[in-house]
């Protein structure tokens, strides 16, 4: 299954389709149905199937179809065919997530034979990678059944352990319109380099506070929240006052704080110092600020019923915060499900040249479904086990 699932090329920008309906058709050739959720222009597809009594709350198992860009020329093995060497599975998705995605189908013939006291749902998005865009459209549609999920497992690449809470992040694009000049009358123009250096600067101490000041967890790699500026481009040449300038920047906050009161620090720096400024100059000037991306952060309590219901499958008793985002925030900001992450594999292959999984991690996580099927099997089905 999992060599299936790699060679179809689902790097984000293209169309998953291929790939969903193969999991439709394998699906519907055990007689479980699927809905689609199309994206606008209909060329990629959320999926979701229920398998077990349709009247109650069940087990959500979470993935995405979508893959990062691989580059074969830099790849040992074409990266959309998967191999198989020193106890690894090589393959462009591998770790980040198909093989979560490739044990869960492999599995429905053992959840259909199974005498399930409440259901598992299985879900699989598009476009995760590029901002967790594809999953909105699920969750509303999740929204609009009649029964929801108890609980959620996204199966991110965790190696197995139980993960409690993530970041959020919100992504930015400034664009500076500044008044183009020779740099010899350079105080008649309004560099648009320099003002994005004062905004980015500003965002620099919005990152240094966040990190004197808190709040603070050191159950995450770096325990509060960060601001950063990762892209710039600007200016023709050295005699010509630079007239626009594009910043990208980011934070990535921490559970149970207000993005909303941190971008408007942003904005408000933009609006009420640098604007004034600028247009004290030239009165066309000015900065844009568009908000590109952004997910919410996880924050499940140690003690949720969700949390030892897969500790249980996992076969483990601790749990971690993780650095990197999923779509875990939005399944239980928008969707309303206890959430947890607990995937095969770990996250420093993700998105990596040769990109591999471990085999002894695709065994842990059929363990995992294995144990799921156990849980589902007995009464009461869900909560905490005994
Ligand atoms: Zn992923």
């Amino acid at each position: 299954m999992l060599e299936r699932l790699v060679a179809f090329d689902t790097t984000s920008h293209k169309s998953n389709l291929p790939l969903i309906e193969f999991v439709r058709a394998h699906l519907s050739a055990h007689g479980v149905d699927s809905l689609l959720v199309h994206d606008a222009r209909g060329q990629k597809a959320n999926l979701y199937a229920t398998i077990g009594p349709k009247d109650r709350p069940g087990v959500l198992l979470s993935g995405h179809t979508d893959v990062v860009p691989a580059e074969p020329a830099d790849w040992r093995t074409d990266p959309f065919v998967a191999a198989v060497r020193d106890g690894r599975v090589y393959g462009r998705g591998t770790t980040d997530m198909k093989a979560f995605c490739a044990v869960m189908l492999a599995t429905v013939p053992r959840f259909l034979a199974a005498d399930l006291r409440a259901p598992v749902h299985l879900a699989l998005s598009y476009d995760e990678e590029v901002g967790c865009v594809g999953v909105r459209g699920l969750i509303e549609a999740i929204h609009s059944l009649p029964v929801q999920p108890a609980l959620g497992i996204v199966g991110e690449p965790t190696g197995m352990q139980v993960i409690v809470a993530h970041k959020g992040k919100r992504c930015y694009q400034a664009v500076v319109r500044g008044r183009r000049g020779h740099s010899s009358l350079a105080p008649r123009a309004v560099n648009a380099v320099e003002y994005a250096a004062e905004l980015i600067c500003h965002i620099r101490r919005l990152g240094q506070k966040a990190a004197t000041e808190g709040p603070f967890d050191d159950g995450f790699d770096v325990g509060h929240t960060t601001f950063h500026t990762g892209v710039v481009e600007g200016g023709l040449a050295l005699n010509v006052v630079p007239g626009d300038c594009r910043v990208e920047f980011e934070f990535r906050q921490m559970p149970g704080t207000d993005a909303d009161a941190m971008e408007a620090q942003i904005i408000d720096y933009v609006r009420t110092v640098l604007e004034p400024e600028m247009r004290a100059i030239a009165p066309e000037t000015g900065i844009l600020i568009q908000r590109i991306a952004e997910y919410p952060p996880m924050a499940t309590a140690p003690d949720a019923d969700v949390v030892g219901f897969a500790k249980y499958l996992a076969e483990r008793n601790d749990h971690a915060k993780v650095a990197f985002g999923t779509e875990g925030g939005l399944f239980q900001r928008d969707g309303g499900i206890p959430t947890v992450v607990c995937g095969p594999g770990y996250i420093d292959q993700a998105h990596t040249v040769d990109e591999f999984i471990d085999l002894e991690q695709v065994t842990a996580c059929e363990t995992f479904m294995a144990r799921l099927i156990d849980r589902l099997t007995c009464e009461p089905p869900l909560g905490r086990a005994t």
